[in-house]
């Protein structure tokens, strides 16, 4: 086989088949093409004889896992995270409305976007569902930023025209043709790497003639995605109860204008009820449950074990700034001690950071595992790098390694991190120079 222009990978390779079920091959190989596809993955041994004439890139014993998946986050809210002391609808006025209203300074939100991008990249995220803001110029640059340093995303403008602070309110109409003319710009963009999610705040910032818009163009625009918050705290469904009372929850009123379905992500979710969590199974709607923010503004705990019993489609999120750390590592640990009465096992936790993450995105065709055929993204993760964890970890069964990860990882562990082939980040080289 002609094999110019492919890249193994050789090291100890882990990857997720199901929430308790992982491939392993501790001497193990992962193959890519020239165009950033898996071709092949294995034991090392096995794979060896047929990789003549390519590059290969031997780790040792680090490891090689698929890039993590962030369901949920906010882009302009990065310089916002470790502000405390507040629940949702009081820490958004007193923090993030104003960090938001900067955005009408172009610069200033490609800036920002510049840094959200490489932090991004630093913490081993290949695939990032995002929030920018209402100002459609940032949402612009963010794209632009994002398409240079090859980051995957799914993002959109957000929509607000209603009980926002003066400096975020749109009308309903220019609300709707801008997200609709970037998602004509960019959905699909780079073959399919940068997709477009139309992104009302939520139902309190929401006229019901926004969201009607919004239901008419995610059916407009087939493959394109909504994402919103849903049933986060107490005094938002309140809210949301008065301003839309003929709906029967927080989410019929979403279903009412057609925001359901396939490429739906709903952030949060935390106070459902059994019809909720039904309609959300029955519908393929998507779930990012964002354990570090509930706990940070004390909103409530996600109904886990009733969420998977049900057999929805659910993953994790970071949820910045409201999560504190961009890490999904923090996040997979936050999950399990979110729940009092169950232990959510290490293989699942990472299951639901990258494959489980990627099936609730509706891309697990393309990315969230380590599986011929898909495009490559990975990270490289070197435990040594983190204090704290014993110095021959790598050397001890896997259970225990990814054990370690999870409730002793966070941003440091990550070596390299890798989209559709392409090195966007290594710990030598922050300036992303071609030596990795
Ligand atoms: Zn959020």
């Amino acid at each position: 086989m002609d094999n110019q222009g492919t890249t193994v990978y050789r090291g100890h390779v882990i990857t997720p088949l199901s929430a308790s079920e992982y491939l392993d091959y501790i001497d193990g190989a992962l193959v890519v093409d020239a165009v950033g596809c898996i071709v092949a993955v294995g034991e090392w041994s096995e794979l060896s004889a047929g990789v003549a004439g390519a590059t290969i890139v031997d780790l040792g014993q680090r490891l090689i896992l698929p890039g993590l998946v962030d369901l949920h986050l906010h882009l302009p809210q990065v310089s916002q995270t470790g502000r405390s002391g507040e629940h949702l609808l009081a820490w958004l006025n007193k923090y993030i409305f104003p960090a938001e209203a900067r955005f009408s300074d172009t610069r200033h939100a490609r800036k920002i976007a510049s840094w959200f991008f490489d932090e991004l990249a630093r913490n081993g995220t290949t695939l990032a569902v995002v929030f920018t803001t209402v100002h459609k110029a940032a949402a612009d640059a963010a794209f632009e930023v994002a398409l240079a340093k090859g980051s995957r995303v799914i993002m959109g403008k957000v929509m607000m025209d209603a009980n926002s602070p003066p400096a975020l309110t749109e009308t309903t109409q220019v609300s709707l043709e801008e997200s609709e003319e970037l998602a004509q710009k960019w959905h699909g963009a780079d073959n399919g790497r940068l997709l477009y999610a139309f992104t009302p705040r939520f139902g309190v910032t929401s006229t019901p003639e926004l969201l009607a818009g919004v239901g008419r163009l995610f059916a407009k625009y087939p493959g394109t995605y909504v994402h919103t918050h849903l049933s986060e705290a107490k005094e938002e469904i309140q809210f949301v109860s008065k301003q839309f009372p003929r709906a029967r929850s927080y989410l019929d009123v979403y279903r009412s204008f057609g925001i359901i379905g396939e490429r739906t992500v709903f952030a949060h979710a935390i106070h459902l009820d059994d019809d909720d969590i039904k309609c959300v199974k029955e519908t393929r709607s998507s779930l990012a449950h964002c354990p570090s923010s509930n706990f940070f503004l004390k909103s409530g705990a996600f109904l886990y074990q009733k969420i998977r019993a049900a057999g929805c489609l659910f993953g994790l999120g970071s949820d910045v700034a409201a999560g504190p750390s961009m890490s999904l590592f923090n996040v997979m640990k936050d999950a399990n001690y979110m729940q009092p009465d169950i232990w959510i096992e290490p293989p699942e936790l990472l299951f639901r950071a990258t494959l489980g993450g990627a099936q609730a995105a509706h891309l697990d065709h393309l990315t969230g595992s380590l599986t011929v055929g898909k495009e490559a993204d990975f990270i490289v993760v070197d435990p040594s790098r983190k204090s704290g964890i014993v110095d021959d970890i790598l050397a001890q069964p896997t259970d225990e390694i990814l054990s370690s990860l999870v409730f002793l990882g966070d941003d440091r562990l990550i070596e390299s991190t890798y989209v559709r082939g392409k090195c966007i980040f290594h710990c030598k080289n922050v300036d992303m120079l071609a030596t990795c």
